[in-house]
C-alpha cells in the first residue's frame, strides 16, 4: 500500500523520575534564561523546577488558561521580551504547553514541554487561540517542542477523574487518525497501541489511582496518540470539540469524553475498517458503544448538558460546525449533525447502525 509518513525530530524523553533529568537535558539544548510556564493551579511546580535549574531561570510565569486567550498570550510575550529569554519551559498540561506555542509562535523560541496530562498537545504543530468567542488553530512545524520531558510521576496527582477526560481526549486523536484521509500504516500502529493502553490503563487508575504501572501505561499511549494528532489530520469530533469549547466555553477534554461517542457513530459507516479497528483495540462488539461504556465506567461525563451546555447552544453550534468544516469520512450535514449534537447533549448510548 503506497503512503507518506513524515517523522519528526524531537528529543523525548521517558520515565519515572525523569525530572532528575531536567538540568542535563537544558544544558544539552543550550538554553540559559527559560521562561518557565504554568496554569496557577500548577504554580507550585514552576518553583520546583526553578529550584532544579536555578540561574537557567530566568522567571516563572504562572499565567496559562484554558483555550489560549489571546490577552494571556501577549501578557506572556511582554514579559518574556522584557526578560530577554531564550527559551520557554511549559510544564503541565495542554494549557500550558499551548501558551508555550503560542509565545513560540510570535518569539520564534525554542521550547521543552513536561507535559502533565495525556492531551498530547506536546508532540504537535498545532496551536490554538481563542479571540472574542472564536477559536483558531493553526499548524506550523516550527511550533513542535524540540525536547519532550514525560515524568510519570508527575502524573500520579491528576485526580482519577482529569486523567479519565484527559485520557479520553487522547484516545480522540488515535480514533480520528484511524479515519484521516492521509493516515498511513505507521500513524495507525500508534493509533490501535494507544487506544488499547489507555483504556486499560484509565479502568485501572479509576479504582487505583496510585497505580504506578497504569499511570506509565497511560502517559505512554497519550505520546503514541500526541504524534497521531502531530501526523495526521483530524476530523468532525475535533472540529465539534474546538467549536464546543472556544464558542461556548465548555471544558476541553470533559467535552471530548461527551462527544467522541458519537462522532464514532458519525462516521462508523463512512469508516467501517477503523471502526472495526478501534472496537478492536477496546474489546468491545461496537467502538461507539465501547467508547461510551468505557467513559461511563471510568466517571467520565457522557452528557454535554452536565458540563454545562445549554439546550439553545446546539443550534448556534451546528451553525459554526458547518462553517468552514474540517475534511470528514462522511459528509457534514446538518440533520444528522443535529442528532449527534442532541445525543451527546443528553448522553444517549449510541445505537449500533447495522
Ligand atoms: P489543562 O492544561 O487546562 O489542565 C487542566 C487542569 O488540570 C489545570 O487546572 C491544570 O493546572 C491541572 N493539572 C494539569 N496537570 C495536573 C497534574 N498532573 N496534577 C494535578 N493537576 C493538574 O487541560 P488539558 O486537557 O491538558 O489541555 C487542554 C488545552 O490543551 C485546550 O486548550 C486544548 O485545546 C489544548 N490542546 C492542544 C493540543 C494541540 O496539539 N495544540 C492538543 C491537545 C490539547
Amino acid at each position: 500500500m503506497p503512503f507518506v509518513h513524515l517523522t519528526h525530530a524531537a528529543r523525548v524523553v521517558f520515565g519515572v523520575g525523569t525530572l532528575d533529568r531536567l538540568s542535563a537535558e537544558v544544558e544539552l539544548a543550550g538554553l540559559e534564561r527559560l521562561l518557565v510556564l504554568t496554569t496557577p493551579g500548577q504554580a507550585a511546580l514552576g518553583v520546583r523546577v526553578g529550584d532544579i535549574l536555578g540561574s537557567r531561570v530566568a522567571a516563572i510565569h504562572p499565567h496559562a488558561a484554558m483555550h489560549t486567550p489571546v490577552d494571556a498570550t501577549l501578557a506572556a510575550v511582554a514579559r518574556a521580551q522584557s526578560l530577554s529569554v531564550d527559551g520557554l519551559l511549559a510544564i503541565g498540561g495542554g494549557s500550558t504547553i499551548g501558551l508555550g506555542k503560542a509565545i513560540a509562535r510570535r518569539l520564534h523560541l525554542p521550547q521543552i514541554a513536561v507535559p502533565t496530562t495525556y492531551a498530547g498537545s506536546e508532540m504537535t504543530p498545532i496551536s490554538g487561540e481563542t479571540e472574542n468567542g472564536l477559536k483558531t488553530t493553526m499548524s506550523d512545524d516550527r511550533l513542535r517542542p524540540a525536547m519532550v520531558l514525560y515524568d510519570v510521576d508527575l502524573t500520579i496527582g491528576l485526580p482519577a477523574s482529569i486523567a479519565a477526560v484527559s485520557g479520553l481526549n487522547a484516545i480522540a486523536h488515535a480514533v480520528e487518525a484511524l479515519y484521516a484521509r492521509d493516515a498511513n500504516p505507521v500513524t495507525a500502529l500508534f493509533a490501535r497501541e494507544g487506544i488499547a493502553k489507555m483504556a486499560g490503563a484509565l479502568r485501572v487508575i479509576a479504582r487505583a489511582p496510585g497505580d504506578v504501572a497504569a499511570r506509565s501505561d497511560a502517559l505512554y499511549a497519550s505520546w503514541l496518540c500526541g504524534m497521531c494528532l502531530g501526523s495526521v489530520g483530524m476530523a468532525l469530533h475535533h472540529k465539534l470539540c474546538h467549536t464546543l469549547g472556544g464558542s461556548f466555553g465548555l471544558p476541553h477534554a470533559p467535552t471530548h469524553a461527551a462527544v467522541l461517542p458519537h462522532a464514532m457513530a458519525y462516521n462508523a459507516p463512512a469508516a467501517p475498517q477503523a471502526d472495526r479497528a478501534i472496537a478492536e483495540a477496546l474489546g468491545s462488539r461496537s467502538a461507539a458503544q465501547g467508547l461510551f461504556d468505557l467513559a461511563a465506567d471510568i466517571g467520565a461525563p457522557t452528557a454535554l448538558r452536565d458540563i454545562g451546555m445549554a439546550e439553545q447552544d446546539i443550534e448556534p453550534a451546528i451553525e459554526i460546525a458547518l462553517a468552514n468544516p474540517y475534511w470528514n469520512p462522511r459528509p457534514i450535514e446538518r440533520a444528522p449533525l443535529r442528532a449527534l449534537l442532541r445525543n451527546a447533549w443528553s448522553g444517549q448510548r449510541p445505537e449500533i447502525m447495522s
